[in-house]
């Protein structure tokens, strides 16, 4: 069958042939892991975003780089769909395999292949940890920074598909900030490498074009990143506010102060409690919502930096400021934010979470907004999120034995994503879109933008065979989808002087 690139992207697969691939790839790999009995594939049909499932045809589970060159060749000949896959710890369907296509799993790609303490970077295979990288450079007092909730088992590979974040990267920076190369296998098997060892290099920034493609471009081979020294000392204040919109708008007063924390995050009543009830974290169960700031670098900045964010804080409306003692309690407060997500597992079957940032200033708005959209839709959201960079995760909880509620979840957090679009924010903040967000892609861009997305993609891979139905809807998709389709970025949101 002749299937066009727009219809495929839109999920229209043609059948494989799933025993002449097999022969094919045992013939030109032998040695090359392939599992496809039904049980096998079982455990890979979703990744951190159970809801959705679908089996893999073939899982194949490389070690070295030329496997994963002869298997993109072959799949490229046969016009194979390959969707990439590291942890599978994504949130937003992004590995979510094809039932007529090759899951390529880059975990056992985990070596740490140079850490260079002098040039400050450290060279790895795409499926090493992110957190195993900071503890390998930890002995020369280096450490990497993008640090997502994730980190004690997401990919540095899925990070740069993802454009990962974490609580530091308001003042250190995104997964792309923090990359100097990486090398990557095109759907024909050539080997690129993006960036360099240098600061800068000429011609287009592909680097930066690849970061967060999610695995539409190419696969990551190897990726080298950039070490920070470790900050000589970190304090963390925890602040405990009555209204949650007090809370919001302190976060825009601590910027504006001049102050960059390296890491503000906001929890509100929900998961406060649920937190503390899993880790003990020390937070006030009472409190409408807490701010916990960090600030980090050398002993006399700190000190004072401390004094006059604790100022800025009393001066927001803060109940309560408290310092945390020692490192134990600095640890045990970052602990509960870090769990949060698990610790809201604990109290409902099941909870969605949603990644929408928005400009600082909108904080209050927003969050009053989700409090607004929680109630008509009979379901409770619990906000805990980067408050810094604005980049809000409402966990919908629902019970998705109950008919119904899934939907119900799903629609909310559209609205929910709409609504941070509507107020000059964006669909994704660090989760990705995946195939959980692409029809809010056609809130978030007019079809001029999609167009040069999908030239993007057409330049990379011509036939669209990489991750196809993820990330960039089609034209004909949105049109389908027509409700929400904007125009030069004005997205029509009657609703939205509600709030
Ligand atoms: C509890 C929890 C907390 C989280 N907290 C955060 C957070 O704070 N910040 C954040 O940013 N994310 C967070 N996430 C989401 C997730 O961990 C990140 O998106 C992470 O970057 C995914 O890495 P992974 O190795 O699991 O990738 P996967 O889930 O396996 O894949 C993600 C995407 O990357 C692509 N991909 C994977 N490896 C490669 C490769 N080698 N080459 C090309 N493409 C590839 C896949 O095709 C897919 O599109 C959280 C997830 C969970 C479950």
């Amino acid at each position: 069958m002749n299937i066009l690139y727009d219809e495929r992207l839109d999920g229209a697969l043609p059948k494989v042939d799933k025993a002449a691939l097999l022969a094919e790839l045992r013939a030109a790999l032998p040695d090359l892991d392939i599992l496809h009995e039904a049980e096998d594939l079982r455990p890979y049909e979703c990744d951190g975003l159970s809801a959705y499932r679908s089996a893999p045809m073939l899982v194949v589970l490389p070690e070295r780089v030329e496997q994963v060159q002869t298997l993109l060749r072959l799949c490229h000949r046969m016009q194979v769909p390959v969707v990439a896959r590291g942890a599978g710890t994504g949130l937003s369907g992004g590995a979510l395999p094809l039932e007529q296509g090759v899951l390529l799993i880059m975990a056992r790609f985990k070596r740490i292949l140079e850490i260079d303490p002098a040039g400050r970077f450290a060279r790895v295979q795409p499926g090493v940890r992110n957190l195993a990288i900071s503890l390998a450079a930890a002995p020369h007092g280096l450490y990497y920074a993008p640090d997502p909730s994730s980190q004690i088992a997401c990919s540095i590979g899925g990070n740069v598909a993802e454009n990962a974040g974490g609580v530091h990267c308001l003042k250190y920076g995104l997964t792309v900030h923090n990359l100097l190369k990486v090398d990557i296998i095109t759907i024909d098997g050539e080997c690129l490498t993006l960036g360099s060892d240098a600061l800068d290099s000429p011609g287009f920034d592909l680097l930066a074009l690849f970061t967060g493609s999610e695995g539409l471009l190419g696969v990551v081979v190897e990726v080298t990143v950039k070490l920070l020294p470790k900050p000589q000392v970190a304090k963390v204040l925890m602040a405990s506010f009555d209204d949650v919109e007090k809370a919001g708008r302190a976060v825009g007063d601590i910027i504006a102060e001049g102050i960059i924390p390296g890491g503000l995050e906001m929890m509100d009543n929900l998961s406060i409690r649920a937190a503390e009830d899993f880790i003990h974290a020390g937070y006030p169960v009472d409190a409408a919502a807490i701010l916990l700031c960090e600030l980090d670098g050398v002993e006399s900045d700190v000190h004072e930096d401390c004094q006059r964010v604790d100022g800025v804080l009393r001066k927001a409306g803060a109940t309560d400021v408290r310092l945390a003692r020692d490192e134990d309690e600095r640890a045990r407060f970052w602990a509960g934010r870090k769990n949060a997500f698990p610790a809201v597992g604990r109290i409902s079957p099941d909870y969605y979470c949603m990644d929408g940032t928005i400009p600082r200033r909108e904080l209050p708005r927003v969050l009053n907004g989700i409090r607004e959209l929680s109630d008509e839709y009979g379901l409770r959201v619990a906000n805990v999120f980067h408050a810094g960079d604005g980049n809000m995760h409402p966990l919908i909880l629902f019970d998705a034995n109950l008919p119904g509620e899934l939907e119900r979840a799903e629609a909310l957090g559209g609205k929910i994503l709409e609504l941070c679009v509507a107020v000059g924010g964006s669909i994704t903040g660090e989760h990705g879109v995946g195939r959980e967000k692409i029809n809010q892609m056609c809130a978030q861009f007019n079809s001029d933008e999609l167009t040069l997305f999908h030239a993007v993609k057409a330049a990379f891979d011509p036939q669209g065979l990489l991750n196809p139905g993820k990330n960039i809807p089609t034209l004909h998709r949105c049109a389908e989808f027509g409700a929400m389709h904007i125009h030069h970025g004005q997205l029509p949101f009657p609703d939205l002087e509600r709030f």
